[in-house]
């Protein structure tokens, strides 16, 4: 267990908060979706009400160093949203370090908040630890950007989960540097570590796992350390194809993974009868919209791919959701962008939905499954979906997080 924001006092205190605001923007500058801004504000809100001076910092895209990176990638419509939303003025500070952020800094009183622009306008930011190990001159710049951010403040808080399976400089190395201050995490971090954490390591059970997604190369981790912890594995999209055709299934022209059928059989064998696989799947000819599309069992024909499990599978594995009392689910059960291969994958956002009503502890790893989610218009049906994608997978793999380990335990 990790110190909170509950356990710290921080009136009268600079408080450095690593948020993670990367919202997308349209061409306008125009937040698309401020859901991460509005995960944000319990913490934000909590520090400011206890009087902290609020120093919050984030980074946005991908800046790659061109002249019009400082417009494109500010930070300056999320400064104003967020004030909005907290009913008071957040000031862009045009700089995350360097005499701006300083004279920002200093102008705080208790209970203000000030942003800091792009923490990505700077190279140093993700510079990884380990390029850095065999580089002293990189090692030098990222220790150097992150002693001008910790020099800012006199307690860290992290609350970007998003982020915090990655090393960079706000997460890693600038608490390092702090070592002897406060060090804890917000109440957004604080909720997935005790969901994909604690409702993982010990679930109630029965506990069922939905995978879903194109490859399972990219879920190999997680299904692993799933496997030994979870009843039954449902496993959907394109990724069961593999599956499929490891066994000497016909899957048409399904996209498959050939290289990984010897893994895909041990993984099967290792299982038994917990990994489902679909029965039947929604085929056709390509991955068209509007593509004529039927129903097909095993084997599927050689002109055509599967895009979506079929209504059979879809009953099935609703009723296998029905009795659990964990359900975790990552990756759509189809190309869910594209109608009508979309609906085993809203099929299974209900099933999770329906679960949580009877009692469930339901946990949506983040991606398109969390889209999907928003899509059907069941995100108030949900125990908790992960605000972090990638870091999501990554945490339910069991991987530690050096961002998270530095943080001061309860
Ligand atoms: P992932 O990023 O691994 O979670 O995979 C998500 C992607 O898998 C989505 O873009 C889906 O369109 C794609 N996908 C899911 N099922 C299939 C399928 N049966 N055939 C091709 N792509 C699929």
């Amino acid at each position: 267990m990790k110190k909170t924001i509950d356990d710290i006092d921080v009136r009268g205190k600079r408080v450095l908060v690593r948020l993670d605001l990367n919202v997308p923007l349209d061409g306008l500058q125009h937040i698309t979706d401020d859901r991460r801004i509005r995960a944000a504000l319990p913490t934000v809100q909590k520090l400011a009400e206890g009087g902290g001076r609020l120093i919050l910092m984030s980074h946005l895209g991908r800046p790659k160093g061109a002249a019009t990176d400082r417009t494109t990638y500010s930070l300056a419509s999320v400064a104003i949203r967020l004030g909005g939303l907290l009913e008071k003025t957040v000031p862009l500070v045009p700089d995350c370090v360097g005499n701006a952020a300083r004279d920002a800094v200093s102008n705080l009183a208790d209970g203000d908040v000030c942003l800091l622009e792009n923490l990505r306008f700077y190279d140093a930011e993700t510079i990884k630890d380990k390029k850095a190990a065999s580089d002293a001159q990189l090692r030098a710049q990222k220790d150097a950007f992150a002693q001008e951010l910790a020099d800012l403040a006199d307690v860290y808080i992290n609350d970007a989960f998003g982020t915090c399976h990655r090393d960079n400089a706000s997460m890693l190395t600038v608490p390092q540097l702090m070592e002897g201050k406060p060090r804890v995490v917000g109440y957004l971090v604080r909720h997935e570590l005790q969901f994909l954490g604690e409702s993982v390591a010990n679930p109630a059970r029965p506990f069922v796992c939905v995978l879903g997604g194109a490859k399972v190369s990219d879920k190999l981790g997680v299904i692993r350390t799933l496997l030994t912890k979870c009843d039954t594995i449902l496993i959907g999209g394109a990724m069961a194809y593999t599956f499929l055709a490891a066994e000497g299934e016909s899957v048409g022209k399904s996209l498959v993974e050939p290289d990984l059928f010897d893994t895909a059989r041990s993984l099967r064998a290792e299982a038994g009868r917990r990994l489902k696989l679909p029965v039947d799947s929604i085929v056709a000819a390509d991955m068209k919209s509007g593509a004529s599309a039927d129903v097909c069992g095993l084997p599927i024909p050689a002109n055509r791919m599967g895009l979506d499990i079929g209504p059979r599978t879809i009953a099935a594995y609703r009723d296998l959701m029905q009795t659990a009392k964990t359900v975790v689910w990552n990756g759509p059960m189809g190309v869910f962008e594209v109608s009508p291969f979309d609906q085993g994958t809203l099929a299974v956002a209900s099933a999770v939905a329906e679960a949580t009503d009877q009692g469930a502890i339901s946990i949506i790893g983040g991606g398109d499954s969390a889209s999907a989610i928003d899509k059907a218009g069941l995100a108030d049906r949900i125990t908790h979906i992960s605000t972090g994608g990638g870091a999501s997978l990554e945490f339910l793999e069991g991987n530690p997080f050096a961002a998270i380990d530095v943080l001061d335990d309860a």
